[in-house]
């Protein structure tokens, strides 16, 4: 039974912030494999798994992930799970191949405009079945099909602004520790981007079929700094667009005189990268007066 006490405390601000990770492949799947036999499933889950750790520890955000073991997740699954947890973020980490040995460094992709538009025909051809896990959330709508295209529109261009930014946020983050292979989110109509009610991106970690990037995916070191880059980023993208609803705010903090932007980072609970991606600040440090976005946690 729940707890009414508890229940009559929880305002709708108190949500916290719902992340939903997601490691590529597993069980009968491998991804891809490299020349010294790393699998693609082994990396990727190790990644999510210290990116998990490293969430469940900023204060208002839960994390929930698609597989935390070797097993096989189906595609739709992956992603109904994003939209039934009402994740304010859904990413799927991969590592990348390509038959050029050469061929290196991070993509970060989010759903194409031919595959959002898809994705809503098929949502709205589905509209009158109740037990779609995605429609039944508007079930005041149900009925109504022309409201529920209003409806599944508006929500899909909100989370596809909210996925290009988070998605822009996490290359920034990502090019500090591995070089990118492309320099802008690319776009695509991978499945589990196609959730029209959460901002959903794809990363391509590093490519496993180089052999030096390979070598640099078996370093548990860098899947370390991995999954600590997509944190900052993660935690700058909702610095700078809290979710509506949840626990995190923003506000603005004046740089005053002598004060680094390390002790900034401290006071808010912050990493410096964090806080630059927030801020959209390059390597120094800023001028006294600088306006700095920092976050509000009532966690
Ligand atoms: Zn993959």
């Amino acid at each position: 039974m729940a707890d009414a006490s508890r229940l009559g405390r929880i305002t709708p601000r108190e949500r916290p912030i719902v992340v939903c990770l997601d490691p590529g492949h597993g069980g009968h799947d491998p991804g891809a494999v490299g020349v010294r036999g790393t699998r693609e499933k082994d990396v990727v889950l190790d990644v999510g798994l210290i990116l998990a750790g490293h969430l469940r520890r900023t204060p208002g955000i839960q994390v929930v992930m698609t597989r935390q073991t070797d097993r096989y997740i189906p595609l739709l699954s992956r992603m109904y799970l994003g939209s039934r947890q009402r994740a304010d973020l859904f990413v799927s980490i991969h590592a990348d191949a390509f038959p050029d040995p050469d061929v290196r460094g991070s993509t970060v992709w989010a759903l194409s405009g031919k595959g959002a538009s898809n994705a809503a025909a098929r949502w709205l051809a589905k509209s009158q079945n109740s037990a779609d896990p995605i429609l039944s959330k508007w079930s005041t709508s149900r009925q109504d099909p022309m409201l529920n295209e209003v409806l599944i529109n508006m929500t899909q261009t909100a989370a596809m602004n909210a996925a290009a930014a988070a998605a822009d946020v996490m290359i920034r983050g990502l090019a500090g520790i591995e070089g990118l292979h492309n320099a802008a989110v690319q776009h695509a109509n991978f499945v589990v981007l196609r959730a029209p009610d959460v901002p959903s991106m794809l990363v391509e970690t590093a490519f496993i079929s180089n052999p030096q990037e390979e070598q640099r995916l078996r370093d548990p070191e860098f899947r370390q700094d991995l999954a600590q880059s997509m944190h900052d980023a993660i935690v700058a993208h909702f610095v700078k667009a809290p979710p509506s609803g949840s626990c995190w705010s923003a506000a603005n903090h004046v740089l005053g005189h002598h004060e680094t932007l390390t002790e900034v980072a401290r006071r808010y609970g912050l990493s410096v990268k964090a806080l630059r991606l927030a801020n959209n600040l390059a390597q120094g440090e800023e001028p006294a007066g600088t306006h700095l976005r920092v976050p509000i946690m009532d966690a």
